[in-house]
C-alpha cells in the first residue's frame, strides 16, 4: 500500500511500499516506522487529515496529520497513566472533564473511577470521534458510560465559557501542538484551566518528551509554576509509538486542599470495574504511580529550576 499523507502541520508522512514512517518537524532527523498491513480508513475533516492503518505488530493505529495518536497495542499505557495519576491522587472525583481525547480511551479509564458522577468531553473533530468508535471499539467503550455527555468543539472555547469551580479534575488529552492544538499548550488556556477547578482540583495534561522536547517542557512548566497554586509536577511513561518512546504528563493543582501526585491517596482498585465491558487494567498500578516521577537528571535539573 502506498499513500503519502500531507500534515497541515507541515509534516509528510509516506506509506513507503508495506511501511507507515512519522515522519515530522516536531522530531527532525528521526521516524518511527511501523509495517503496514492494510490501510482502513483515510479522510480530511475541517481540522486535520484522519488515517487509521492495520499494522503487522502493533495492531491498529490511528493517525491525525501524519502523527501516531494511538495503537491498539500500547495506548492503555498512554491512556491509563494520563488518566490515573491526577484520579488517584485526590479523594473522590466526581466532575472531570476531558478536551481532546475524542479516541474516547481517557473516557474509559476515568469511567473506572465508581466516585466520579459526571464526564465532560470536549473534542474538536467529529470524524476523530466516529472513526474511533468504527476502529477502535475497546477504546471508543468509554462513550457508552451515561454519565459522559461529549461536546464537539474547541476546548480553549469550552474552557473560557465553564463555570469557575465546577470540575475536580480537567485531563488535556490533545495532540502535539502543530495545528489544532496549537493553544492548548499556552498560557491563556492554562489559565482557563485553573479557573475552571476548583481549590485543590488537579489538571493533567500531555506534555510531550524529555528526549525531543525540553524546550516545550520548560515552557510549560514555568507556565504552570505561575497559574497553579498547588502542586507542579512532571510525570512521564513509556509508550513504544510515540517518538522517542516516551510521553510526559504535567500535573498541576489549584490552591486549596494540599495534593500529593507522588503519593496517591485514591488508588484505583482493580475489582473497581464499573464498565462491565472495559477491558482490566494493563499498564497502570502503584509502583508505576509514584516511579512516574523519578526523572533523570538532565530533564530533573531544567523542570526544578523553573
Ligand atoms: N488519546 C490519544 C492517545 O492515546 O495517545 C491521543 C490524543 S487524542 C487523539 C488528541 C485529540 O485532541 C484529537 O482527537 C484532536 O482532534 C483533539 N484536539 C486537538 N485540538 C483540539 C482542541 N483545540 N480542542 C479540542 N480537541 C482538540
Amino acid at each position: 500500500a502506498t499513500a503519502v499523507v500531507a500534515n497541515g502541520g507541515g509534516s509528510i508522512s509516506s506509506v513507503i511500499p508495506g511501511w507507515f514512517s512519522e515522519i515530522s518537524p516536531m522530531w527532525p532527523g528521526e521516524a518511527h516506522s511501523l509495517k503496514v498491513e492494510k490501510i482502513l480508513f483515510q479522510g480530511k475533516s475541517k481540522y486535520q487529515d484522519v488515517m487509521v492503518f492495520q499494522s503487522a505488530t502493533y495492531g491498529k493505529v490511528l493517525v491525525l496529520d501524519g502523527v501516531i495518536q494511538l495503537t491498539e497495542r500500547d495506548e492503555c499505557a498512554y491512556q491509563e497513566m494520563i488518566s490515573h495519576l491526577p484520579l488517584c491522587s485526590i479523594p473522590n472525583p466526581k466532575k472531570v472533564l476531558v478536551i481532546g481525547g475524542g479516541d474516547g480511551g481517557v473516557l474509559r479509564e476515568v469511567n473506572r473511577h465508581s466516585s466520579v458522577e459526571h464526564v465532560d468531553i470536549c473534542e474538536i473533530d467529529q470524524m476523530v470521534v466516529d472513526v474511533s468508535k468504527e476502529y477502535f471499539p475497546d477504546v471508543a467503550v468509554g462513550y457508552e458510560d451515561p454519565r459522559v455527555t461529549l461536546h464537539v468543539g474547541d476546548g480553549v472555547a469550552f474552557l473560557k465559557a465553564a463555570q469557575a469551580g465546577s470540575y475536580d479534575a480537567v485531563i488535556v488529552d490533545s495532540s502535539d501542538p502543530i495545528g489544532p492544538a496549537q493553544e492548548l499548550f499556552e498560557k491563556p488556556f492554562f489559565e482557563s484551566v485553573a479557573k475552571a477547578l476548583r481549590p485543590g482540583g488537579v489538571m493533567c495534561t500531555q506534555a510531550e518528551s524529555i528526549w525531543l522536547h525540553m524546550d516545550i517542557i520548560e515552557g510549560i512548566v514555568g507556565n504552570c509554576r505561575q497559574i497553579f497554586g498547588g502542586s507542579v509536577n512532571y510525570a512521564w511513561t513509556t509508550v513504544p509509538t510515540y517518538p522517542s518512546g516516551v510521553i510526559g504528563f504535567m500535573l498541576c493543582s489549584t490552591e486549596g486542599p494540599d495534593v500529593d501526585f507522588k503519593n496517591p491517596i485514591n488508588p484505583i482498585d482493580e475489582k473497581e470495574d464499573h464498565n462491565t465491558s472495559t477491558v482490566p487494567l494493563k499498564f497502570y498500578n502503584r509502583e508505576i504511580h509514584a516511579a512516574a516521577f523519578c526523572l533523570p537528571s538532565f530533564a530533573k535539573k531544567v523542570i526544578e529550576s523553573k
